[in-house]
């Protein structure tokens, strides 16, 4: 997988995953929405508008969206996966 890179006006280009980390969650969903990158693995294929029970939840690729749907769109059966994966 190939991740996007942002160059910044006066340094080497940083890797999207690095930067958003350091930003704050409303820089993080505003960069999200420019690039136009799915938000769980920020490739930029295949995306599609991903909807919860309040509406518009994100962009995500079609990969990710298979994965949430998946686990039921629920927290507890993803850390109960997460934790099965750290085994
Ligand atoms: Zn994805």
């Amino acid at each position: 997988m190939s991740e996007p890179l942002i160059v910044p006006p006066t340094s080497e280009p940083v890797p999207v995953r690095k930067l958003i980390a350091e930003l704050s969650d409303e820089e993080a969903t505003t960069l999200r929405l420019l690039m136009q990158v799915c938000w769980v693995c920020f490739e930029d294929k295949d995306l599609i508008i991903d909807y919860g029970l309040d509406g518009v939840r994100g962009v995500l690729c079609t990969n990710c969206k298979s994965g949430v749907v998946a686990f039921k769109d629920s927290v507890e059966n993803l850390r109960k996966a997460i934790k099965y994966l750290n085994r």
